[in-house]
């Protein structure tokens, strides 16, 4: 238990951490080394262009990441549950509850529809904050396979190196490790090409466990559900689709809003 408490702390700001070192890499080097290039029209540079794409991703990725937090799942009671079991389990004192209520010991209270406690957003998720961490992974993973190409490109420029071969990029790390303790590598480079490879780990993994996510919410499925093996209703994939992304999905596809068209919200309204 201590160890996941310690968890919940070390890994936002882990997650701050990596951002705000992403930020300036990008705002303070890949995007200043693109300007350089005198061929380019000023309004269609690829510094723009660039910067725009990278702005517009990290945006999208901290918005929903910050309405993760702020949504996170209700508080259903913990007073009225005081007497809760200490095992986790859902089952409530009074039987009121739905299958897929759990109390969630880290942030010490019950949450609806739960889907499983996220420790990079130090909160649950659940039906409320459900399409705001989708969101939340895949622009995090577009950013980080943005910041991967921006800084290949500058690698590639400083050490007058060609990825063409995907060959390079695995030999890069040996060959620059040992470059940097010869002293033919500076310390900002070599910084640089560490932070691609956790750039490509961080944007891998994020992309699988969105994929992953959305295969869950096409089948009407919690993460929760699926570890205590409990069967759910059969529903069309439309239907458990709009139960997360709401009616209007494609604004919230493009900047971070809340789930105002879900069931939860409408139940909550009346
Ligand atoms: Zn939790």
């Amino acid at each position: 238990m201590l160890i996941l408490r310690v968890l919940n702390v070390v890994a936002p700001a882990y997650f701050l951490c990596i951002s705000l070192v992403t930020f300036v890499l990008q705002l303070f080097l890949f995007i200043p080394s693109m300007c350089k290039d005198p061929s380019a029209t000023p309004l269609l540079s690829p510094a723009l262009l660039h910067g725009a794409l990278f702005l517009f991703l990290s945006a999208n990725a901290v918005g929903n990441y910050i309405l993760v937090i702020q949504n996170s799942p209700a508080d259903l009671g913990r007073c009225l549950y005081s007497n809760w079991p200490e095992d986790g389990s859902s089952r409530s004192p009074s039987g009121s509850t739905g299958p897929s209520t759990h109390f969630c010991r880290l942030c010490a209270r019950l949450t609806q529809r739960h889907d499983h406690h996220c420790f990079f957003t130090g909160n649950c998720i659940g039906s409320r904050n459900m399409r705001n961490f989708i969101m939340f992974c895949l622009y995090t993973s577009l950013a980080c396979l943005d910041s991967l190409v921006a800084g290949l490109a500058y690698i590639s420029a400083a050490l007058t190196l060609s990825f063409a071969n995907p060959l390079a990029f695995l030999t890069l790390l040996p060959h620059s490790i040992s470059q940097f303790f010869s002293g033919a590598l500076l310390s900002s480079e070599m910084f640089v090409i560490l932070m691609l490879y956790l750039w490509l780990g961080i944007g891998l993994a994020c992309a699988g466990f969105c994929c992953h996510q959305m295969l869950l919410i096409l089948r009407g499925q919690t993460r929760y559900q699926v570890r205590k093996g409990m069967v759910v209703r059969a529903r069309p994939w439309r239907k458990n689709l709009e139960e997360v992304f709401g009616k209007r999905w494609l604004l919230g596809l493009l900047i971070p809003v809340l789930n105002v068209g879900s069931d939860y919200h409408r139940q909550k309204d009346k």
